[in-house]
């Protein structure tokens, strides 16, 4: 098991708990902008957004396909809220952050200007390099969140550095899934309100590490210095 040089970590769910109050104001802004943008009925517009984001892991990319909706416009305004108030966070996340070791990149399916006002607001924002968000993802013309292995492929390319040498830090265990796939080491955020989770009694082949709270992720030196390979949850 290589070390860890570089560091992807999720936002939301992940760096901190969306749950709270921000998942609603986001599903609300984007039944909003689905609406707005077909003309549909409260109801049918929600399943609308709702269909999309199971089917392609992100309302704006059926919007994008199937509706010819500007994808910058509608995170625009899906995100146009004031998060403040809503932000939760595991309590000195910053200096939990700032303990790890190597360089560290937001990688989040959310916009960037929304994940810079979280990461402002719990004052991240100068432990990162990096943010990459749902507007950087594009092949070819087409936008490729997580899970694309195509974007983690893209990734490594970006980094130069090898998968080894890489972590995702995520809730999303698809997200994980793919991350395994290409070769990165993998550590589960066991997040009890990460939509579609499973039970999280399991830790599945591909998860490397899964801890509770980011701040166990420096009680892990497996991930830097030894090769066994262990459930923290
Ligand atoms: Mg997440």
């Amino acid at each position: 098991m290589g070390t860890v040089k570089t560091w992807l970590f999720d936002l939301d769910n992940t760096l901190h708990d969306a749950s709270k109050g921000i998942f609603q104001a986001i599903d609300h802004g984007m039944l909003k902008a689905v609406q707005s943008a077909t003309g549909l009925c409260e109801q049918r517009a929600d399943k609308l957004r709702i269909e999309y984001w199971r089917k392609y892991g992100a309302t704006v990319i059926g919007m994008e396909k199937h509706h010819n909706t500007n994808a910058k416009e509608f995170l625009r305004s899906s995100h146009d809220f004031n998060i403040a108030s809503m932000v939760h966070a595991e309590p000195q996340v910053a200096h939990k952050i700032s303990r790890l070791p190597g360089r560290k990149i937001v990688l989040t399916n959310a916009p960037e200007d929304y994940a810079r006002q979280v990461l402002d607001h719990l004052k991240l924002l100068p432990h990162f390099d990096g943010i990459w968000a749902i507007e950087h993802m594009r092949l070819q013309g087409r936008l490729r969140p997580k899970p694309s292995i195509g974007l983690m492929r893209q990734i490594i390319a970006r980094l130069k550095t090898p998968p080894s040498n890489i972590a995702l830090v995520e809730d999303t265990l698809k997200n994980l899934k793919s991350a395994h796939k290409i070769g990165m080491k993998t550590v589960h955020i066991a997040h009890p309100m990460t939509p579609f989770a499973i039970s999280d009694k399991v830790r599945p082949s591909y998860v490397d590490v899964r801890v509770k709270r980011l701040g166990d992720l420096i009680n892990v030196p497996m991930l830097w210095r030894t090769q066994h390979i262990q459930d923290h949850a």
